[in-house]
């Protein structure tokens, strides 16, 4: 079975200890490549997302962005940062990036000005846009359609129900599902996994937030993402190797992903 885990945060300390267990057992699982989401941390400090991917360049790719958590604490230099690092040939995606308005760690208007000059740069580069969008789908669908020009991305995590996702996918976007589709109380997403076409669905373990079920309160890792895919496929009637082959070949369209080489 061929998969593809579209966005993980395996830099992060919570893998210190066992970093290269995490990433073997990915491998045996299947994994194919994983795309590493490289965020803002501290001033001047993006993590070791893209030396993480330099590392193992075949099986790694990496993105590059301030989470909207994060938009109002970032200095405007790690933005010219980011902006900097959006032309770079390794890096593969611009964000995560987007709108939550269910934490509000950054003020809403912050946070939508950080999100339209990720698309910005989305568009300058020619690279997707990862968005990260909570509690916030009617701005964050204006503002995509705003930005008219953007060249499409992928709405990451996804938790709205069937009529967001036909606005997404209206605009072009592949819509990621997470071990969220797995909770049995998510019924708008599950119903949504049902709907949305399988060419554009890619799926994700956000690791190390959000494991499937049956790992689901643990430390989630890549090599979970076959639940997904699993759970994908009862919901929709589908082989569970069709949807991992599906959502891979999508996962390597959506980054321009070549399948084995960097
Ligand atoms: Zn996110
Ligand atoms: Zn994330």
């Amino acid at each position: 079975m061929r998969l593809v885990d579209s966005h993980c945060h395996l830099d992060r300390s919570e893998y210190g200890a066992d970093r290269e267990q995490v990433i073997s057992r990915a491998k045996a699982a299947g994994l194919q490549r994983a795309v590493l989401i490289g965020l803002w941390r501290a001033p001047g400090d993006f993590g070791d997302a893209l030396a993480l991917r330099d590392s193992d360049p075949g099986f790694f790719a990496a993105t590059i962005g301030i989470h909207p958590h994060e938009s109002a604490d970032a200095p405007e230099g790690d933005f010219e940062y980011v902006e900097r690092l959006a032309s770079d040939p390794r890096i593969v995606g611009i964000g995560e990036t987007g709108l939550d308005y269910h934490y509000d760690h950054s003020p809403r208007d912050v946070q939508q000005v950080a999100f339209r000059r990720h698309i910005g740069w989305s568009r300058s580069s020619q690279k997707p846009v990862v968005v990260h969008v909570r509690e916030a789908h009617d701005d964050c669908a204006r503002i995509l359609r705003e930005e008219t020009a953007a060249p499409g991305g992928i709405i990451h995590c996804f938790t709205g129900g069937p009529q967001e996702a036909r606005t997404y996918l209206e605009l072009g976007f592949f819509i990621s599902f997470s071990g969220v589709v797995t909770f049995k109380n998510a019924a708008p997403v599950r119903e949504a996994a049902r709907q949305v076409p399988l060419d554009r669905i890619l799926i994700e373990t956000d690791s190390p937030f959000l494991a499937p079920v049956p790992h689901r309160g643990k430390r989630n890792e890549p090599g979970y993402v076959g639940a997904v895919a699993e759970t994908l496929a009862a919901l929709r009637g589908e082989a569970s190797e069709a949807v991992a082959e599906a959502t891979a070949a999508n996962a390597l369209r959506a980054f321009r992903l070549s399948p084995t080489s960097p």
